[in-house]
Formats: C-alpha cells, sequence, structure tokens
C-alpha cells in the first residue's frame, strides 16, 4: 500500500496547507491552527505586530512536521488566530464587535467574555485589536474563506481516514505563553512544559491521551492533563470515541523551544524538536496496534 501524493488541490494559498504521508499512510491527523504569522491585508487591526505575534503559535508546523513521516496527514493554517480563530465555534462570537444585524445563530461562551471568541475582542488585556466595528459582511468573509475550510480540511482528512480504517486518530497543536496571562484562567501561574486535554475524557479514548503524557514524561516533560486547557473546538468538533474518532490536544509551553520577546527559536528548538520526533513515532506505533 501506498500513500498518496499532495496535489494542488489538497492546497488553499493564504488559508491551509496538507501534507500527506510519504510512507504507508496511518489513521492519524495533525494540526496546527495558530502558526501563522501571514497578516490578511483586510486585518484593519490597531494593536503592534509584536502585540500580534503574543496570540501566535509560532514554529509548531515545523515541531510537528515529523508527522507525514509516521505515515499522518498534517495540516497548518495560513492564517492568523487574531484574525479568526478556527479553535472556537463559528457561533462564538461577541455580537458587541458587530456592526448591523448578525445574520447566524450566536452562542457567547467563556472565552468570548475573555475577548477570546472566534473573532477577538482584544489582543492583550485592555487591548482591543480594533478601533471600530467589524461589518457584517467582513466577519461572514473570515468565516467563509478561513474558519470553514480549516475545518472542512480537518474533516476530510479525518474522514478520509476513518472510511479506510474504521477509526482515526487526531492531535491538535498549539504552544502557550510560560506564565499565564490577565486575560488566562490561570493568570500569573507558571504553566508546566506541555498541557494535553481530552475535555475532562470527552474528546478520545483514555488510552490515547495516557500513551501521549507517557511518551512525553519518558522525554523528561512535565505534562499536566486536562488543566489549564481542557481542549477547544478543534477536539470538540471532529471527536466522537464512541464512533472511532479521537481527538486530543496539546500546548507546549513557549519557553522550550522560542524567545517569547523576540519570537525567535532558542536553541531549545531543536531537543524539542527531536523528541517530539520520537513522540510521533510513538503515537504512531500506537494507531498501527490498534489498528492492526
Ligand atoms: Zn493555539
Amino acid at each position: 500500500m501506498t500513500s498518496h501524493q499532495s496535489d494542488p488541490d489538497d492546497l488553499i494559498p493564504g488559508v491551509l496547507w496538507r501534507r500527506d504521508p510519504v510512507v504507508e499512510a496511518i489513521p492519524l491527523v495533525v494540526d496546527s491552527p495558530h502558526n501563522s504569522t501571514d497578516w490578511p491585508a483586510d486585518f484593519d487591526h490597531v494593536v503592534t505586530e509584536a502585540e500580534l505575534m503574543t496570540s501566535v503559535d509560532r514554529f509548531v508546523d515545523e515541531l510537528f512536521g515529523h508527522a507525514p513521516a509516521v505515515g499522518a496527514t498534517l495540516i497548518a493554517a495560513q492564517f492568523p488566530r487574531a484574525y479568526i480563530d478556527p479553535n472556537r465555534a463559528e457561533d462564538d462570537l461577541d455580537l458587541a464587535l458587530i456592526e448591523g444585524d448578525w445574520p447566524l445563530p450566536v452562542n457567547p461562551g467563556e472565552k468570548t467574555d475573555y475577548g477570546m471568541g472566534v473573532v477577538r475582542r482584544y489582543i492583550l488585556k485592555g487591548r482591543p485589536i480594533y478601533d471600530r466595528k467589524l461589518s457584517v459582511a467582513e466577519v461572514i468573509h473570515r468565516l467563509e474563506t478561513y474558519h470553514r475550510p480549516y475545518h472542512a480540511a480537518v474533516a476530510a482528512a479525518m474522514e478520509a481516514a476513518h472510511g479506510r480504517f474504521g477509526q482515526v486518530f487526531h492531535i491538535d497543536c498549539h504552544s502557550m505563553k510560560p506564565v499565564g496571562n490577565a486575560m488566562n484562567v490561570d493568570a500569573g501561574s507558571a504553566r508546566p512544559d506541555m498541557v494535553l486535554s481530552d475535555r475532562e475524557g470527552a474528546t478520545c479514548d483514555a488510552d490515547f491521551i495516557q500513551t501521549a503524557a507517557e511518551l512525553l514524561r519518558d522525554r523528561g516533560y512535565r505534562v499536566s492533563i486536562n488543566h489549564p486547557y481542557k481542549g477547544a473546538e478543534l477536539v470538540a468538533r471532529h471527536s466522537d470515541p464512541a464512533a472511532g474518532r479521537h481527538s486530543l490536544q496539546i500546548e507546549l509551553n513557549r519557553a522550550l523551544y522560542m524567545d517569547t520577546e523576540s519570537f525567535e527559536k532558542t536553541d531549545g528548538f531543536a531537543a524539542l524538536k527531536a523528541d517530539l520526533d520520537g513522540f510521533l513515532d510513538g503515537m504512531a506505533a500506537f494507531v498501527r496496534a490498534r489498528v492492526g
């Protein structure tokens, strides 16, 4: 069995890219929704680039770049989460940000209360991203052009794997500030090296997340589960453990690999990348055993 190769249809320039397995495919999908520093031309923010950079999970696509070499499909966003956030439900919307009558249902949650809904109000505590309201048309454009195609790409990759193997495993990849800031539920607290999340057991079988935790702890990392993050829209929407669809979220502490002032890689990057290569090898072995 050989894997299929990417073709130009797999790419949506400025929206996302997908890298298909370069070895025999396994039902593992890895996605990185927050790595992009490509600011869309119509973003029209009033905050500084340095402030925007604090919201970027920089280099996460590269850190998990080994995925196609273990048989997984890797998907990464090419738009910034500060513009439209695929890790929020599209109805997690703050209507106070919108000019005019919003035509779709809304269901704002706790993240919107913090100014971090699908369209963010604040980049940092007390720092609004915009000095105006957004039009209905521009928010619809962001949903239709970025948010929905990103979810469609994840869903398609998972559906293809599930159709072929009867089950599928998904790792949704992020990075976090070393200390929670004033907009976070854990404001002021130092964070562990990594946080794994399954929405308190709702998005995957326990052995999937336990295997992930063991692989990372074996490499010396301090791993916390479901705290301070429980997992968000990507794992919630694409999982259904009873139907063989298993998703977990991973957050990497940025202090492991980047300078949180300059946003550049540190000397720690290479060691973390090597450990994550080994982590992906281990997760692939788990997936092969499950479908074998
Ligand atoms: Zn993230």
